[in-house]
């Protein structure tokens, strides 16, 4: 009997609004939720998808591969594949099939466990917004508490920034041609490619990020085939490199001279070598493929699959 009384005698108390009671109760009522959240949190594992950035200068066709890649195919006269001019890159969500299909068409359906999501992250090339690309791949990708990331000054979402996987350097084939377009593709490649170099240099713990040079355009028999385009980029890189380094070739400063990472900062490749090679990028875990393709005029070039099975491989 006793029991029983206490217990009604608590339920009676439960219901007297003493300031005892209504304290607990307040309580309960602010503390509930944020427990809640942490015990939430602290179970659910925080996921970052893998990131491939698109760089490369105005007008080669990065706009256009995105739109293909997330709509489907295009007709030539598809004004979707128009240039975005917005001073911020646009991202898109993408899917690889786990047992990789030879077509993008295919792997666009991929859903489920067996598909592999990443972003595809579109940039400006216009010169004065290359800033913006460049620190997307120099960006440490350590996350702070507060959700920035280290060596970012854009305000991208952390998500593109911390895992970057692949970068995808479109080049326009038909402009490289006639050769006015060189000089400044080539200079954008530079600072693409050291940049990268950079991240790994030093010692420094990165995961290397490899590059595709996508030559585009190739429906047009105007265009340069791949293999030229390495050629001639090549060539130009190392003449960028050399202009860029020529004081400090001429007074016979050696790498040995140098402290660890001083003036060879800015220089791309092997130290010292006379010409420039994709190659020499693999001593810091850089990897350059040059693979040619085309966005626009399907049935007249090769396409754009060879550059999906090659993202898909790096996700
Ligand atoms: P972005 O500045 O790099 O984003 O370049 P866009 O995607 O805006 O493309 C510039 C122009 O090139 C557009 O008019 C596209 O239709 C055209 N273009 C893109 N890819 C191809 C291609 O493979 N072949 C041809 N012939 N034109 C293309």
């Amino acid at each position: 009997m006793t029991v029983l009384d206490d217990l009604k005698a608590l339920f009676e108390a439960s219901l007297t609004p003493t300031p005892a009671v209504l304290t607990i109760g307040l309580l309960i009522v602010l503390l509930a939720p944020i427990l809640l959240h942490f015990i939430l949190s602290a179970t659910t594992p925080y996921t970052t998808l893998p990131s491939v950035v698109l760089v490369g200068p105005s007008g080669a066709g990065k706009t256009a591969l995105l739109t293909l890649f997330e709509r489907g195919p295009l007709s030539s006269s598809s004004s979707a594949a128009a240039t975005h001019t917005s001073q911020t890159p646009s991202s898109i969500e993408l899917s690889v099939s786990a047992n990789s299909t030879s077509s993008f068409r295919d792997d666009l359906d991929a859903t489920g466990s067996a598909a592999k999501k990443f972003l595809l992250v579109d940039t400006p090339g216009h010169a004065k917004l290359r800033r913006h690309a460049l620190s997307r791949l120099t960006a440490s990708g350590t996350k702070h508490a507060n959700g920035s990331i280290a060596g970012s000054g854009t305000a991208a979402p952390p998500s593109t920034l911390a895992k970057l996987k692949a970068v995808v350097f479109m080049v326009d084939a038909a402009a490289l041609a006639d050769g006015d377009a060189l000089p400044s593709t080539a200079e954008y490649l530079y600072e693409v490619l050291l940049a990268l170099q950079k991240r790994v240099a030093g010692g420094k713990k990165a995961a290397p990020v490899p590059v595709l040079v996508a030559a585009n355009k190739l429906d047009l028999f105007t265009a340069l085939p791949a293999a030229l385009v390495k050629s001639n980029l090549e060539m130009e890189l190392g003449r960028i490199r050399k202009t860029r380094s020529k004081g400090l070739l001429d007074s016979g400063v050696g790498a040995d001279d140098l402290a660890a990472g001083e003036e060879t900062d800015d220089w791309l490749g092997e130290y010292g070598s006379d010409k420039f090679t994709f190659k020499q990028m693999l001593e810091f875990d850089v990897e350059v493929d040059v693979i040619g393709g085309n966005v626009v005029g399907e049935g007249e070039g090769p396409g754009a699959d060879k550059w999906w099975r090659w993202i898909a491989e790096k996700i």
